[in-house]
C-alpha cells in the first residue's frame, strides 16, 4: 500500500454505535491512546443504529445478555449528564416503559429459565398468569397464552440521541473521525500471528494502526473478509412500521412474543414490527408497504383485538446484522491468528441497548487484555472457530 498515512494506537471501523461507544471508552480508560473512527457516512443514512426502534431490555436467557443489559440501561439513564460534551447535555429520551415477553405453552419452560436467569442478576421481573396479564393489560387476548413476564424497569429511547451522544462525547476526548470508507486491509506476518498493519481507504489513504477495530455492523462480515477472517454476520432486512389503534388501547409495554412479533406505545400510537428471520441475505433496503397488511397486522389484531381497525402510517426498513452461528454478538480478536483485528459485531436485533457494555468490555481487552467488569469470553471468535453455538434462548 502506498499514499498518505496516519497512524494511531487504535482504529475504528464504522461510526455507529458500537465504533463510538469502543472510541468513548477506549479514551476514558486510556485517555492518552491515539483514536481514529473511520466512517463514510456523517449523515448515517443507512447504518442500523438509526433505524432502530430503540428498546432497551433485561429479558435474555445468557448471563452474559443480561449483564449487559444491567450495565447499559442504567448508563443510558444517566447518558444525558454523563456524556455532556462542550457545556451541552446529551438527551435521549429514555421511557421506562417496560418490556412484556409472552408465550404459548410450548415457550413456557424457556420463559421461566429465563425468569430465574433474570431474577439471579437482580432484575425486577413478574412472571405472570394468563389471568394476572389480563389484569395488567385488559385489552391482550390471553386465552392461547401460558404466560408472560413483565420488567417494568426496562424501556427505549432515541438511537439517534444515544448515537450523536457518544459520538460527541469521544470527540470532545480527543477521539478523530475521519470521514472514508475502508476498502482494504495490509496484513503482515508475524512470528506467530498474522496482524494487520493498515487500512486502505476509499480516498487512497492508509491508516496504520496498533489494533483495528471491525464495528462495521451489517457490513461487518465484508469488512472481517478484507483481512481472511471469516465472519458468519449477514444483513438481515427488518421493517418497522408507525400505527395508530383505531380503538382506545391502554398504554403498552414493548411486547414480544415468539413469533417474533415486537412493538410498543410511541407518542399517540405504536412502533414496531414482526421478524422474518427467512427473510434472504442482503443489503436490501427496499420497503414493502404490503407487509404491515399481510403480516403484522393479523399478529397484533389476534393479540390485542382493538387493533382491528390499525393504520400503517409509515415503514421503514434496515438491517440486523444478523449472526448466523447463534443470534448472540461476536466481540474479540481470532486469537492465534490475527490478534490485533477486533470485531464487534452481530448483535442480532439488540445491538443498541448492548452498545455501552459492550463497547466498554471491547476497550477493557485491548487497553488491559482482559476483560475487567462483565466476562465475556463466551461471546469470542472461538466458539466460531469451533463451530459451537451459544444461543440466546430469549426471544430475539
Ligand atoms: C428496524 C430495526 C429495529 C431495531 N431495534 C432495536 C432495538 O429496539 N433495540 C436494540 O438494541 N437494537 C435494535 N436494532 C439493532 C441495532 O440497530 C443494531 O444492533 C445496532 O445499531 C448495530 O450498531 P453498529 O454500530 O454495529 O452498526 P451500524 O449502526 O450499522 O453502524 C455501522 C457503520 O459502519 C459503517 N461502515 C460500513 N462499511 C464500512 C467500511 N468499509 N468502512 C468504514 N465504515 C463502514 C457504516 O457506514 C455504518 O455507519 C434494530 C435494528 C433494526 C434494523
Amino acid at each position: 500500500m502506498s499514499g498518505p498515512t496516519n497512524n494511531y494506537d487504535v482504529a475504528i471501523i464504522g461510526g455507529g454505535i458500537m465504533g463510538c461507544s469502543v472510541a468513548y471508552y477506549l479514551k476514558t480508560l486510556a485517555p492518552a491512546l491515539a483514536v481514529c473512527v473511520i466512517e463514510p457516512d456523517p449523515t448515517y443514512e443507512f447504518c442500523s443504529t438509526l433505524r432502530a426502534s430503540g428498546g432497551a431490555r433485561r429479558l435474555f436467557s445468557c448471563p452474559e445478555n443480561i449483564a449487559m443489559s444491567n450495565y447499559s440501561i442504567e448508563f443510558i439513564q444517566q447518558f444525558p449528564r454523563a456524556m455532556v460534551a462542550d457545556g451541552r447535555e446529551a438527551p435521549v429520551d429514555w421511557v421506562e416503559g417496560g418490556y412484556l415477553f409472552i408465550v404459548p405453552p410450548a415457550g413456557m419452560a424457556m420463559l421461566e429459565a429465563g425468569y430465574e436467569a433474570q431474577r439471579a442478576q437482580g432484575c425486577e421481573v413478574h412472571l405472570l398468569t394468563p389471568a394476572q396479564l389480563k389484569e395488567r393489560f385488559p385489552s391482550m387476548y390471553v386465552e392461547d397464552l401460558a404466560g408472560g413476564v413483565h420488567s417494568p424497569r426496562d424501556g427505549w429511547c432515541d438511537p439517534n440521541g444515544l448515537l450523536q451522544g457518544f459520538r460527541r462525547k469521544a470527540i470532545s476526548l480527543g477521539v478523530v473521525f475521519v470521514q472514508d470508507r475502508v476498502t482494504a486491509l495490509a496484513l503482515r506476518a508475524g512470528p506467530l500471528a498474522q496482524s494487520v498493519s493498515a487500512a486502505r481507504l476509499a480516498s487512497g489513504a492508509d491508516i496504520r494502526a496498533g489494533s483495528f477495530v471491525n464495528a462495521a455492523g451489517a457490513w461487518s462480515g465484508t469488512v472481517a473478509a478484507l483481512a481472511g477472517m471469516p465472519l458468519p454476520v449477514s444483513p438481515l432486512r427488518r421493517f418497522e412500521h408507525y400505527f395508530t389503534a383505531g380503538q382506545p388501547v391502554e398504554r403498552l409495554p414493548y411486547v414480544k412474543d415468539t413469533a417474533r412479533l415486537a412493538f410498543r406505545s410511541e407518542g399517540t400510537g405504536f412502533s414496531g414490527g414482526l421478524v422474518d428471520g427467512a427473510e434472504p441475505r442482503g443489503f436490501n433496503f427496499e420497503v414493502d408497504h404490503d407487509y404491515f397488511e399481510r403480516v403484522v397486522w393479523p399478529a397484533v389484531a389476534h393479540r390485542f383485538p382493538p387493533f382491528e381497525a390499525a393504520r400503517c402510517h409509515r415503514t421503514w426498513s434496515g438491517l440486523y446484522e444478523q449472526c448466523e452461528l447463534d443470534g448472540n454478538p461476536i466481540i474479540g480478536n481470532w486469537k492465534g491468528r490475527l490478534e490485533n483485528f477486533h470485531v464487534i459485531a452481530g448483535f442480532s436485533g439488540h445491538g443498541m441497548m448492548h452498545a455501552p457494555a459492550a463497547g466498554r468490555g471491547l476497550a477493557e481487552l485491548i487497553v488491559h487484555g482482559a476483560y475487567q467488569s462483565i466476562d465475556l469470553t463466551r461471546l469470542g471468535y472461538a466458539r466460531v472457530e469451533r463451530n459451537e453455538p451459544y444461543r440466546e434462548a430469549g426471544i430475539l
